[in-house]
């Protein structure tokens, strides 16, 4: 069906209601970028799932940050994000002007030439994110070894998509369908995410990024049923996924339970090195608990799609991006983040 069509369609649709979660950060600031809500009527909902590996991340993990940033040699190494979210009390960024060592990078493989050219000090990677990017931390830790650095250490948070969006649709019943994460989907492929519609008798579609993409996704959406699903995103997503890719995480890494912020523990929704490669840990393991640094703070509520981040108290008045309370409000790719920009009130 033509765009244009499509467009008619979605504004005027008037059948049962429809609840579509996107659970993909890149999708959650593709829709806004695209001002995707207006083109759609009021029978077609959109909510944000845990798609932001920032957004998921538990206040525990940014204490731990903090905790080795301020010891000595030790230099903390992160992307633009991370810095500026709270942990109970701090963020990374408040404790730099406290004497911490933190630095921001732009590539992860960056990390191999900081410890390469500053033998001696030691680096700990903020190593977040879900498949789409475990591989690359697999791929660092394979540069480590071939190159025998021994002073970087990766301080892991790394989550699996299904496990969450499984957790997620049972616990809310309103949702009719899934935008499949796209980046993810290239790494585990089409598959799991046909497995996943049967099993919870809800539709999900593997979509692009695109406004046009987007749009044809959730059209797609309106007229699947129970555990129906569709690529439409096959110029890059195979049934099978990356083979390569998710052999050298399997190399690396081991499945473990995940702490997700607001969400609690999932069972083995999370990735952790495997113990002959602990040498490469810092001290990942138990970071689990999640006390928030502003306890009115509706991150929880926002990442499970129980709540649009304009009815969290804090929303627009005490939180803004300018002051972020919470991960969600601090990232590109948060929900909170998107609404304001969009002055979504
Ligand atoms: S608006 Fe701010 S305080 Fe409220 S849920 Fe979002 S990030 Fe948390």
């Amino acid at each position: 069906m033509q765009i244009d069509k499509i467009k008619e369609y979605l504004k005027g649709y008037d059948g049962e209601q429809c609840t579509i979660m996107e659970v993909c950060g890149t999708h959650t600031a593709a829709i806004s970028e695209n001002g995707i809500p207006n083109m759609l009527s009021d029978k077609i909902k959109l909510i944000s799932g845990p798609g932001c590996p920032v957004c998921v991340t538990v206040a525990s993990y940014i204490d731990k940050l903090i905790e080795l940033s301020m010891l000595p040699d030790t230099t903390v190494v992160t992307f633009g994000d991370m810095i500026r979210v709270r942990g109970t009390e701090k963020s990374l960024r408040d404790v730099t002007a406290m004497g911490a060592s933190v630095k921001m990078i732009y590539s992860p493989f960056d990390i191999i030439e900081l410890a390469k050219s500053n033998i001696g000090h030691n680096f700990i990677f903020a190593a977040v994110g879900f498949e789409t990017t475990t591989p690359i931390y697999a791929l660092i830790v394979d540069e480590l070894i071939k190159n025998k650095i021994k002073n970087v250490k990766l301080l892991t948070a790394l989550k699996t998509m299904p496990e969450a969006i499984m957790a997620v649709a049972k616990d809310n019943d309103k949702i009719t369908g899934f935008l499949a994460p796209g980046h993810v989907s290239v790494i585990t492929g089409y598959n799991l995410f046909c497995d996943m519609a049967k099993k919870l008798q809800i539709p999900f579609v593997v979509s692009g990024f695109s406004g046009q993409e987007l749009l044809s996704s959730i059209y797609a959406l309106t007229k699947l049923k129970g555990g129906q699903s569709l690529n439409m995103y096959t110029s890059v997503v195979t049934n099978e996924g990356n083979i390569k890719a998710q052999e050298t995480v399997s190399k690396y890494f081991k499945p473990c339970d995940g702490a997700w912020r607001g969400m609690g523990i999932i069972k083995n929704s999370g990735m952790i090195l495997k113990d002959e490669y602990k040498d490469f840990d810092a001290g990942s393991e138990s970071l689990t608990s999640d006390s928030m640094y502003n306890s009115a703070c509706s991150c929880g509520d926002v990442i499970a799609g129980k709540i649009n981040p304009n009815n969290c108290p804090l929303y627009g008045k005490v939180c803004t991006p300018e002051n972020p309370q919470g991960a969600c409000m601090v990232s590109t790719e948060g929900s909170c983040f998107h609404y304001y920009m969009n002055k979504r009130l």
